[in-house]
């Protein structure tokens, strides 16, 4: 059996139908989908999502709480600190299998510690020289096909990850035009890797999923939660991630949620307390930065598709249609699939 996680950064499953993606569609036609859309990890941001998807790991272990994570007694960025765990990668070094990663965001290479693959692209968390680049820097999803063109494709396991729906619906919000036109375009790039994947489709198992969504800053001015903590003389450290925010430290939901902009807040574990901004806001120091953004509960709801020509692939399909998938299912039912 081959397993492909195609992961199709920020895409909302609520912008998938027959007109806008129909390549998406088709799958999820073919296949099955989670009717609501699968469920992302409290913090819905994309390096803590990612590292779960190949580990199955919680947060709660892990301390990877969202784009920082809590390690020896401070925030670092998740994307280094890696997926803290025994990656799918690893399993199947570990089982003789071969496992591939190509993924549009760099950061990936170490968030999924995917630099243990058989083959993996970009070879290092870096931008190859010559790669064509979105609006933040990152590869385009036409580099991301044209690297996966590149790369046997026949493995026990691939990933592959397109990034550009994520900036530009950071760029200029999901509800704005020019996303509607980039999930269009990433729906033809989506349909050039599945067409990648013919050769073997009967032995393959594709789930097309996607991290997060986003929602719409309306508001000028962000929330400076971490200054709130400081001006209260409360011991706690704050990272503001988006539209949610971790603070670690000697503090209870009930004052967090009391600050202004805060629309509530939940305690994770005895040191943890997540929290996210009233609609609209966003977390940070100054204006805001983006016109979308995640993190908050509300960005939870991510694309859970399943498809492919395997046998086994109907009994998976009628699984995700009547049991929402969480970024938690992944690892270890891929695992289940290869038997690592
Ligand atoms: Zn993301």
């Amino acid at each position: 059996m081959r397993v492909v996680l195609l992961i199709m950064d920020s895409m909302p499953h609520s912008m998938v139908n027959a007109t806008d993606t129909p390549n998406i569609w088709a799958q999820a036609c073919a296949g099955g989908r989670a009717p609501e859309g699968g469920l992302s990890l409290p913090i819905s941001v994309t390096y803590s999502n990612h590292a779960a998807f190949v580990t199955g790991l919680d947060p709660v272990e892990t301390k990877l709480w969202g784009n920082a994570g809590w390690v020896d007694n401070k925030f670092s960025p998740t994307a280094e600190l890696g997926p803290r765990g025994e990656t799918l990668f690893d399993k199947c070094n570990n089982a003789g299998l071969r496992s591939v990663a190509v993924v549009g965001d760099h950061h990936i290479v170490t968030a999924i510690g995917a630099q243990s693959a058989t083959a993996c692209w970009p070879p290092t968390p870096e931008v190859p020289a010559g790669t064509e680049l979105d609006a933040y820097g990152y590869a385009a999803d036409s580099a991301v096909v044209a690297a996966a063109s590149a790369v046997d494709l026949s493995a026990d396991l691939v990933v592959l990850h397109l990034n550009e729906p994520d900036t530009t619906l950071h760029v200029f919000g999901p509800d704005s035009e020019e996303a509607l036109a980039q999930i269009k375009a990433s729906d033809q790039s989506y349909s050039e890797l599945v067409s990648l994947l013919a050769e073997g489709w009967d032995n393959t198992v594709l789930f097309t999923i996607s991290d997060h969504t986003q929602e719409q800053i309306t508001e000028e001015q962000a929330i400076n939660l971490r200054g709130a903590v400081e001006s209260n003389g409360w011991q706690a450290v704050v990272a503001h991630d988006g539209t949610g925010a971790i603070v670690v430290g000697d503090v209870t939901p009930e004052q967090i949620a009391s600050v202004d902009g805060v629309g509530g807040a939940t305690r994770a574990d005895d040191q943890t307390v997540l929290a996210w901004t009233e609609p609209g806001f966003m977390f940070g120091k100054r204006e805001r930065y983006t016109m979308g953004n995640h993190g908050s509960p509300r960005c939870r709801t991510q694309l859970a598709i399943v498809s492919g020509g395997h046998s086994i692939v109907p009994e998976l399909a009628s699984q995700f249609e009547t049991e929402q998938p969480t970024t938690l299912t992944y690892a270890p039912l891929i695992s289940r699939l290869l038997g690592i």
